[in-house]
């Protein structure tokens, strides 16, 4: 029996910025959905999911370090790399969160109370990230295991 598919679920997805036009292929891990939008690593810019006929169900993708990908983070792991992101952009030139909020305890807390399972989360793809990667279907995994740690 076929499960039934979701839009998006494990498929490669073209990206265009609003701004740079900067175009990039991202891969969704999950079988679930994935935002409209994204932020443009370049120029900071909205990228958009476009050119929907160039979607491609690629369950058996093997990222590459380096690569953008979605993929779905454990309470734990959503804690930890919430941690990291406050820690890189607490005094941020251009965005820091420190004008947000009063302490990084703050932060946390705040990005907790709005964390839930299933909510895409993108990474730049590296190997330190495999214990991220709630996604483990086996050649996935595999992958992972593979690439030069
Ligand atoms: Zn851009």
């Amino acid at each position: 029996m076929e499960l039934f598919k979701q839009p998006d679920a494990m498929n490669l997805m073209w990206y265009q910025c609003k701004k740079c036009e900067k175009r990039e292929k991202v891969w969704n891990s999950r079988p679930r959905v994935t935002p409209f939008s994204i932020g443009c690593p370049d120029c900071q810019d909205l990228m958009i999911h476009v050119d929907w006929h160039l979607d491609i169900y690629a369950p058996n993708h093997t990222p590459q370090k380096g690569d953008r990908i979605f993929i779905d983070l454990s309470e734990e792991a959503a804690e930890k790399y919430y941690i990291q992101f406050i820690e890189s952009s607490w005094d941020d030139d251009e965005y820091p969160m420190s004008k947000n909020f009063n302490t990084p305890k703050e932060a946390l807390e705040n990005l907790m109370n709005d964390w839930e399972f299933g909510q895409p989360t993108i990474i730049t793809f590296s190997p330190k990230d495999l214990d991220d990667v709630l996604y483990t279907e086996d050649r996935f995994r595999k992958a992972l295991e593979n690439l030069d740690k």
